[in-house]
């Protein structure tokens, strides 16, 4: 029986305590870290072929197609709504597919129910049982499979001490922080070894710098299991630290497939340069297209603030697209160290309205002065005390064209 059934107590154990457990375990002996985190050889990847899930008129998810690789970490990102559980829930069994195909390795597993996919899931709210420890709860999905007592005795000893838990074996889930539930809950899915572990917004619950603690340890553990790992969110920071692969999803299809270095360097589209990151998107018609060693650079026509050069891939003249820098890729210059002689190419001025410290980075607010247009320059905080900045200042705005991205869409 897949682990994805230690969610529902079946047992009819209510939980019997924990010295009373104590008694039919035999003494084991100590296991180092090095012999616990033996890669998980049966990782499978997953392919979904032109899969549609419908609600009635509603189309959560339209004709997607995917390759997960076996044993990489894959988020699936994106706003509210654009698809995500549904996807995963088709995954993992919980939902009907409309329309499509879903592999697990070779094997399809449309028609195959949940118990029977190999897979396991972790909820957002953990779903642990209140009413059992620790021990128990990680316990659980082993012996629902009927393993030997021995034998779930030591897995169960092993998986809290790669998840740190070994100390908390008698504790209720009520006498655990929200971090230590969590790594309750991830044990609880490790521990069958499943081919492959998908995660539903598993941070979520946990405060900012847990949060961040807590997905290196995830990303460690992936990696030391070598298990597949397929995880909802919709932080671009989260699924930029913890992915091989990130999926951007908008209204249940694909938007783009990549590592995360090249969905923030090099978004294709405009819904992905504006919901993974601080990207400055200008809308125009293609007006013209030169072809040079590295590719084209194609020139932009906008309204309002005329032509902005960027770099991108072939686009016919009279097209509407657009272009994309980033905050960080923007430079600042006091509009007196601008010479009449320099080529005016991706210079704009701008009014500063207002300047936000957050430590590390500051992040300015501009708005350009020809059409009111807002941008966001975000600076190194040291590199201000250099050139210090004010709100109300005009600057010139600069960017080279190979900082900018063309969209075709
Ligand atoms: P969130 O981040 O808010 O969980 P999501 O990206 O996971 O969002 P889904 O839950 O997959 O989105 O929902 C995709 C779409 O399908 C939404 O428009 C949603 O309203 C719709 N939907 C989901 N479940 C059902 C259902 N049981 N019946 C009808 N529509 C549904």
């Amino acid at each position: 029986m897949s682990c994805f059934l230690a969610v529902v107590d079946m047992s009819g154990d209510r939980g019997g305590s924990f010295d009373s457990m104590q008694e039919t375990r035999p003494n084991l002996p100590q296991v180092a870290d090095s012999e616990l985190t033996e890669p998980v050889s049966n990782a499978k990847g997953v392919t979904l072929q032109s899969v549609t899930k419908r609600y009635g008129p509603v189309v959560a998810v339209e004709n997607l197609t995917l390759q997960i690789p076996a044993g990489s970490y894959c988020c699936l990102l994106g706003p509210s709504g654009c698809g995500k559980t549904t996807t995963m829930r088709m995954i993992a069994g919980h939902e009907d597919i409309s329309q499509g195909d879903i592999y697990i390795g070779d094997t399809r597993i449309n028609d195959l129910p949940p118990a029977r996919r190999n897979t396991a899931m972790m909820f957002q709210s953990y779903a642990l049982f209140p009413h059992k420890n620790v021990w128990q709860n990680v316990e659980f999905g082993l012996k629902m499979r009927g393993m030997k007592p021995s034998e779930r005795q030591q897995r169960v000893k092993e998986m809290l001490v790669v998840v740190g838990l070994s100390q908390f074996a008698e504790r209720k889930p009520h006498m655990l922080s929200g971090g230590q539930q969590q790594r309750v809950a991830l044990a609880r899915a490790l521990i069958t070894r499943p081919q492959v572990l998908l995660l539903d917004e598993p941070l979520s619950a946990l405060d900012e710098s847990l949060r961040v603690k807590t997905r290196g340890e995830l990303r460690k553990l992936q990696r030391q299991f070598g298990m597949t790992f397929i995880q909802v969110t919709h932080n671009q920071d989260e699924a930029y630290a913890l992915a091989d692969q990130v999926v951007v999803m908008d209204h249940g299809r694909i938007d783009q497939v990549g590592t995360p270095q090249e969905i923030f360097a090099k978004p294709i589209s405009q819904f992905v340069a504006r919901f993974t990151g601080d990207n400055n998107i200008f809308s125009g018609e293609v007006s013209s297209v030169v072809k040079d060693t590295q590719g084209y650079l194609v020139q932009l026509a906008v309204e309002g603030l005329g032509p902005l050069i960027c770099r991108g891939d072939f686009a016919q003249a009279g097209t509407q697209a657009a272009c994309s820098v980033r905050a960080d890729r923007l430079h600042l210059r006091s509009l007196s160290q601008v010479t009449a002689s320099e080529p005016a190419t991706n210079r704009l001025s701008a009014r500063i309205s207002a300047i936000e410290f957050t430590g590390y980075i500051t992040r300015i607010s501009l708005m350009l002065e020809k059409t009111g247009t807002e941008l966001l320059y975000k600076s190194r905080t040291t590199d201000l005390i250099q050139k210090p900045l004010s709100e109300g200042q005009v600057v010139a705005v600069e960017w080279f064209a190979e900082d900018c991205i063309f969209l075709a869409h």
